[in-house]
């Protein structure tokens, strides 16, 4: 089985639509000679349909803050994780959750074709 999330998304039918579409984004983006400037648009908008599912689908899956990043650490000096989490952290937090899936989406690497 591939990394662990993709197995968790595998079983989950929007999931595996928005994570392979913002998957081969990423490995277009990633081939060599691809134009980033051509990239920028498909990498955003399919990764905001990604974030938006696993937000609103899987709130379970969002990870807690994490100890090294600088974003996490803003939000612990704001306020306490108490009641729910701000959309804004929320989506931060799926962009951490997402963080095997942009490991595993490059060009040569098929880990990707389990979700399809
Ligand atoms: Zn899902
Ligand atoms: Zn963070």
């Amino acid at each position: 089985m591939p990394c662990e999330l993709l197995g968790r998304m595998a079983a989950c039918g929007d999931c595996r639509e928005v994570a392979v579409e913002y998957g081969l984004a990423l490995i277009g983006s990633r081939r060599h000679g691809a134009d980033p400037r051509a990239w920028e648009l498909p990498l955003t908008s399919t990764r905001l349909h990604l974030d938006d599912h696993l937000i609103t689908a899987h709130a379970a899956w969002l990870p807690d803050r994490q100890p090294d990043c600088d974003v996490c650490g803003a939000w612990r000096e704001d306020y306490d994780a108490i009641g729910p989490i701000c959309e804004a952290e929320a989506l931060h937090r799926a962009w951490h959750l997402c963080a095997p899936l942009r490991e595993v989406c490059t060009p040569g690497n098929h880990e990707l074709t389990h979700l399809i």
